[in-house]
């Protein structure tokens, strides 16, 4: 029998990314309090949190929470089409289909389960998912599960997108793109792709999992950005872990659509259906991403002061104007450095390096929140400068 054994392959896969000097860690927040971490007894400012509202910690959403969850408890008890679907589940669709100006939406555990039921319920052998090449990890993850084709068009390059629908004529099709890029920041062509998919008879799915409650009018994403509506963008995912600040997923969209989606998607019937006090605190912090423009406001001059000190610094931004601004470094070993140096100043930010980037194109991910305040954003560049010259004349010498 030639059987690998799975105890040696884990074994040699572990020593191949220490060789690589690849393996993930990962930390252990003790407190948090707004923008400030602590970890292993030491306060920091979180630059790395997907928080760009500050609602995670908001005083009425996390009352909204506490009263459903004193009153429903703590668990929804089974899937949606069994007995777990709650009231509060429908107030949360009905709120965010008002919100997006969209027929219906439809409440999941979490965007990567979300992701996996649009493709898979739409799409199956012999159709074709076009996508960006970097889209999120979820939906590749997506395509393959549904057993379409998957193609892959250069980033952001709707001409791109469709040649790739031109060479598959045949099957039913899907372009899928993220809204605004998670490592980058920048936003989707919406308007060249909607156009894309009109020419070629395919639908255009939307993850806005980054965009909604930041961009757009009210918040309402890079799809009302676009002024795109339902009929260019028969679905878009919002999710309510990012901006919104708590944990969940909201598929929006076309009425048939969604019904589709409701009725075969695996991801949606399988599984518990989202705990009422999460419900209850997305509800709470949708009226404030709403009503409270000022965090948008805060987040555009955050933005504009964070780009301006670091061009000042000559520091390599990428082309973003989003609460996501790569600082791109390259190597993943500058990167790193440049990490741990910020995090021994103080400062906690993402190092991302491949396979989340390309080879190459590793990065500091700076996240910025409305909670930050215009010296601490002063203070991270001033810092990320001064190791940046150290790191440069480190490698030179
Ligand atoms: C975070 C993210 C997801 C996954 O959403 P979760 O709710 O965290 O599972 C999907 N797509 C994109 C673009 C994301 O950034």
């Amino acid at each position: 029998m030639s059987r690998p054994d799975l105890s040696q392959r884990i074994q040699h896969e572990r020593q191949q990314r220490i060789a690589a000097h690849r393996l993930r860690t990962r930390r252990s927040v003790s407190r948090r309090d707004g923008v400030r971490v602590e970890i292993d007894g030491r306060w920091r400012i979180n630059f790395c949190s997907n928080d760009y509202l500050g609602l995670a910690q908001q005083f009425a959403v996390v009352n909204a929470a506490q009263d459903t969850l004193q009153r429903d408890g703590v668990g929804s008890t089974a899937s949606h089409q069994v007995c777990g679907h709650m009231q509060i589940h429908d107030r949360l669709e009905k709120d965010i289909a008002e919100w997006l100006q969209v027929p219906r939406a439809l409440a999941f555990s979490n965007g990567y389960m979300a992701n996996l039921a649009v493709v898979q319920s739409l799409l199956g052998n012999g159709d074709v998912c076009v996508q960006d090449r970097l889209n999120h990890a979820s939906l590749l993850d997506a395509a393959r599960l549904a057993g379409c084709h998957l193609r892959r068009y250069p980033h952001g390059d709707a001409e791109g997108a469709l040649r790739q629908l031109k060479a598959e004529p045949d099957g039913a099709a899907l372009i899928a793109t993220d809204g605004v890029f998670s490592m980058d920041g920048d936003i989707a062509p919406l308007r060249q792709l909607s156009l894309a998919a009109r020419l070629q008879h395919a639908w255009l799915y939307v993850d806005d999992a980054h965009g909604v409650g930041v961009v757009g009018p009210e918040g309402r994403g890079c799809v009302a950005e676009a002024k795109l509506g339902v009929k260019d963008v028969p679905l878009q995912l919002v999710t309510l872990g990012k901006a919104l600040g708590g944990y969940g997923a909201v598929l929006a969209g076309a009425s048939d659509a969604i019904e589709h989606l409701q009725q075969v998607a695996r991801p949606y019937t399988y599984t518990t259906a989202m705990a009422p006090a999460q419900a209850a605190a997305a509800v709470e912090s949708i009226k404030l991403a709403r009503r409270e423009h000022w965090r948008r406001e805060k987040l555009t001059e955050l933005i504009s002061h964070f780009r301006h000190a670091a061009q000042q610094h000559d520091l390599p931004l990428g082309e973003s104007d989003t609460p996501i601004q790569p600082i791109l470094c390259g190597s993943e070993q500058r990167a790193v450095a440049l990490a741990e140096a910020l995090e021994w100043s103080g400062f906690l930010v993402g190092a991302i390096r491949p396979p989340s980037v390309p080879e190459g194109a590793s990065r500091l991910r700076v996240c910025l929140s409305a909670s930050h305040s215009v010296e601490q954003v002063q203070s991270l560049v001033d810092t990320l400068a001064a190791a940046w010259v150290l790191k440069r004349d480190k490698a030179n010498g």
